[in-house]
């Protein structure tokens, strides 16, 4: 009953407030009630606070546009460098294509395992949807990211293919007769002369090569390959003989030294032996033979241009 009594005599309440414009004016007083004065400051507070609050939401709106258009900007900026992208891929694909003719191989498409397809790409479309404008720009750029992903893995496959191509021409080349036994002069070529010292007619099947410094030039493998002979031969002297697979072999014949035993492997350009005159020689002189499938060859046929 206190209270009831309290807030009864609260609301009754008046409060004078004295308006004192100036001088030349008269002064007025206002009465206003204590619940008036109350709902009057209460307003002034919700006003102020619901205009900072719209103030924030708007700060917050313009700061969205000028991020959208800033995503906008930077997409177009990305489509640009996706389009650029695929540019260089389909140059390397060019480049590819020609290498590929260069090197007499096949063309990928039989060889390069596709892109697996499927639901590969469906992280990507959630990872971009958000921030594109239109559905037509965006699945656009979901294609041509798919595409670079597409095109990448089949270059990567492809150059991988090539790379091994080419090592294994490596390979062969490494175990084709293909360096200078040693340097100097060819004093007998390949094919028919008349003998040194028989002075007969012959079918001279190898290389005798001269250098200045003679009896101990060092003697270079050819090919990579295994030491079949190192030994004696009759008119050949101090002889090696190198198997180096894919059916050649080489002689090196009159020899003074060897530097290799027989059953070892040698690698192309190592030292096998030394330059000498052993067995049917006329003088300090490398006899260089190739022999493919047994059969001699010329040896230029390989050095040439070397
Ligand atoms: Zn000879």
């Amino acid at each position: 009953m206190i209270m009831l009594k309290q807030v009864k005599k609260w609301f009754n309440k008046r409060i004078t407030l004295i308006f004192a414009p100036g001088e030349g004016s008269r002064s007025f007083q206002v009465r206003v009630s204590y619940p008036f004065i109350t709902f009057l400051i209460l307003t002034t507070i919700g006003i102020f606070v619901a205009g900072a609050y719209m103030s924030d939401i708007y700060a917050n709106y313009l700061y969205a546009v000028k991020k959208n258009k800033k995503l906008v900007t930077q997409n177009s900026d990305y489509s640009q460098q996706i389009e650029t992208s695929l540019d260089m891929i389909s140059n390397v694909k060019k480049i590819e294509v020609q290498l590929r003719g260069l090197l007499g191989m096949r063309t990928a498409r039989n060889i390069v395992e596709k892109y697996p397809m499927g639901g590969a790409f469906s992280e990507d479309s959630e990872l971009f949807s958000s921030d594109f404008n239109s559905i037509d720009q965006q699945s656009r750029f979901n294609s041509n990211v798919a595409e670079i992903k597409r095109e990448s893995w089949e270059q990567n496959q492809s150059l991988n293919n090539i790379k091994g191509f080419i090592n294994r021409k490596k390979d062969v080349l490494l175990s084709t007769p293909s360096i200078w036994p040693v340097f100097g002069y060819i004093t007998s070529g390949y094919g028919w002369r008349t003998h040194p010292i028989s002075g007969r007619k012959e079918y001279h099947k190898a290389l005798d090569i001269y250098n200045m410094l003679g009896s101990g030039t060092p003697i270079r493998a050819t090919a990579r390959g295994r030491i079949v002979l190192a030994g004696w031969a009759g008119s050949y002297g101090k002889v090696i003989i190198v198997s180096h697979g894919n059916g050649f072999s080489t002689r090196y014949a009159h020899i003074s030294q060897f530097a290799v035993k027989q059953g070892s492997h040698v690698e192309q350009g190592q030292i096998i032996g030394y330059v000498g005159s052993t067995g049917n020689s006329t003088g300090p002189h490398l006899h260089y033979e190739v022999r493919y499938r047994g059969k001699p060859v010329n040896p230029m046929r390989f050095v040439k241009g070397r």
